[in-house]
């Protein structure tokens, strides 16, 4: 069979975009185009009737957008769930409507006219008061003003969905998104959105594969074609040929043969057969892959991605906010740990003003940024400590460079402490302190960093960037992003033996814990836990139920010795075929 790489260097047929949710689908495509709609300013004689009609449609939408909302609150967390109830809201905003109902008075033109100048209004304040997250709720405002319109204009909504299909659009409201997840939806595909668009999100939370951000699919795509969605890697495939379908169809089944059994351990510790345990938990990224967590048998959460919350909130949540945010958290995943990093902004994530950074990696991030602002820090460490009240909170601080940057952090936590002990506020006073391992300064004084904290967390992401010098998210360098490079190995056991001096635990939660080739030997170099997304949890177990450590810890001593990313591969390869396990590496 052709490899990955030859059949998508060879396809003309296929539309990167984000990689939204994980998942193989082929089917057919279905072309969501909304109806444009034409609003009418002819004038009205009787002011009564126009009145009752917008009364009736407002009414209308009402039942539509809580029948979506039920939906929501049934098949979502609650705080995705909220998006619909923020809808509402603005249905039931008195300012609005009141001005509608003055204006349909006094104006006396059709009232789809004043609904349309007035939600515009309120949209045109949200396109310029923020970045893009307000942007996408002014898209989503657009779904409530059309709402409302086609109500009045007595028209009926999409009149059939069809089954079964994947769905490509524009963009999608997170009521479209929903209400497709209702008809069996395969998969989904849009020209528009990032990772935390209502596509993404709820694909995810739905386990749909998602590809979004391709710019064109919908102009490239036609309606029924069979199309191919590869949600792990972000390209859809149109029209695909023989050898595509065949090449998809056989990783689906590979897909499913490597399921089998995966099931079994959901229930069981991951322990090698000579008995060391090592924890396997998770990583959040999103509020929503909760339930994930929770199914995929994880022994807690290893990274919570605070800073996600910026993306969906579209700011700083206040100190109640998070607690209130954090106390779910922790309670969800209780009695497991919930692992919180403080927010790690800048790099590429998200930016709190417009700081113009020539090299933003490199730049005011993570620690660097809470230090610069440390109302926010101190607001997040209260709200995290408010939340640690049932004792499985750790919480994590990320980017730290220079033990100064640590020390800073903890005396501004015992000042939060005490600031909550004196206002009678319960919280956990020997929750865990950790750092994020992941920039080469730190690494290499890990010892002394080791006698500071009580975990460390290795985020091999941003590791492998500094230490090779190579932008992560570069694909002219992504040559040279070696995870397996005898510098990133011995960088990590050199960090490993430092923590052990003083009994630090290590964990490691970059994407490296989650290529499944690297598990046998970072058990071997001696993590305590790895922390990945939710969805390679079953397999990291099976497999680390099946070596022993005495093995591992033998291969990785080979490893340390050697020269070249390919001869560690080549020897881990041999590590997987000596103890017959089973590799999922290149087949998602
Ligand atoms: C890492 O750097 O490995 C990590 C887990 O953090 P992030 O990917 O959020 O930077
Ligand atoms: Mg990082």
């Amino acid at each position: 069979m052709k490899s990955f790489k030859e059949i998508i260097s060879k396809a003309n047929n296929k539309i990167a975009g984000i990689a939204a949710a994980p998942g193989i689908v082929i089917g057919k495509s279905y072309l969501f185009t909304k109806e444009k709609i034409e609003i009418s300013k002819s004038p009205i004689t009787d002011i009564d009737e126009a009145l009752r009609n917008f009364e009736e449609a407002l009414a209308l939408s009402k039942k539509e957008l809580n029948k979506i909302f039920k939906i929501a609150r049934e098949k979502m967390d609650e705080i995705r769930a909220a998006i619909f109830e923020a809808h509402l809201m603005i249905l039931d905003d008195e300012i609005l409507l009141t001005s509608i109902r003055k204006r349909i008075a006094e104006e006396k033109v059709q009232p789809e006219y004043i609904v349309s100048t007035e939600i515009s209004k309120y949209q045109q304040i949200m396109i310029q008061a923020s970045e893009s997250y307000m942007k996408e709720r002014a898209q989503d405002i657009e779904d409530i003003k059309n709402r409302i319109i086609r109500n009045l204009q007595k028209k009926r909504w999409q009149s059939k969905i069809e089954k079964d299909v994947i769905v490509i659009s524009e963009s999608l409201t997170p009521a479209d998104t929903l209400l497709f997840t209702k008809n069996d939806t395969k998969g989904f595909v849009t020209d528009h959105g990032g990772l935390t668009s209502h596509a993404a999100i709820i694909s995810r939370s739905f386990n749909l594969p998602a590809v979004v951000g391709t710019h064109n699919a919908t102009q490239i795509i036609k309606d029924g074609e069979s199309v191919i969605v590869d949600g792990f890697h972000g390209y859809v495939f149109y029209n695909p040929t023989d050898e595509q379908v065949k090449f998809y169809s056989e990783k689906q089944k590979k897909l499913i043969e490597l399921q089998k059994g995966l099931e079994e351990y959901k229930d069981k510790d991951a322990i090698t057969t000579d008995g060391k345990k090592i924890n396997v938990e998770a990583n959040v990224d999103v509020t929503g892959e909760i339930d994930l967590v929770i199914s995929a048998g994880a022994n807690g959460i290893g990274l919570y991605r605070s800073e996600q919350l910026l993306d969906e909130l579209g700011g700083f949540p206040s100190e109640d906010e998070q607690t209130i945010i954090y106390t779910k958290l922790a309670s969800r995943v209780y009695p497991l740990i919930c692992t919180i990093r403080a927010f790690d902004v800048g790099g590429d994530k998200f930016k709190f003003q417009d700081y113009k950074e020539p090299n933003p990696f490199l730049g005011l991030r993570g620690i660097r940024f809470l230090l610069d602002n440390k109302n926010i820090f101190k607001e997040q460490i209260r709200a995290v400590l408010r939340a640690s009240v049932h004792k499985n909170i750790k919480f994590m601080i990320p980017m730290v460079s220079t033990l100064d940057e640590l020390w800073t952090s903890k005396k501004l936590i015992e000042e939060c402490k005490k600031e909550l002990r004196k206002d009678k506020i319960h919280f956990d006073s020997k929750m865990k302190i950790g750092i994020m391992v992941e920039v080469p300064s730190t690494a290499v004084m890990s010892k002394d960093f080791a006698s500071e904290v009580d975990f460390f967390s290795i985020g091999t992401n941003d590791l492998i960037q500094y230490l090779m010098a190579v932008d992560r998210g570069n694909d002219l360098v992504a040559e040279l992003y070696q995870e397996f490079s005898p510098v990133v190995i011995r960088t990590i056991h050199h960090i490993v033996q430092g923590a052990k001096e003083f009994d630090t635990p290590v964990s490691l939660c970059g994407e490296m814990a989650a290529d499944t080739l690297a598990i046998p030997l970072l058990v071997g170099l001696g993590l305590d836990s790895v922390s990945m997304s939710p969805a390679t949890i079953l397999y990291a177990k099976r497999i680390i139920n099946s070596f022993s450590y005495k093995k591992a810890k033998a291969m990785a001593e080979e490893c340390l010795q050697m020269k070249t990313e390919n001869e560690i591969q080549q020897r881990i390869l041999k590590f997987f075929e000596e103890n017959n396990i089973s590799r999922t590496r290149n087949i998602i």
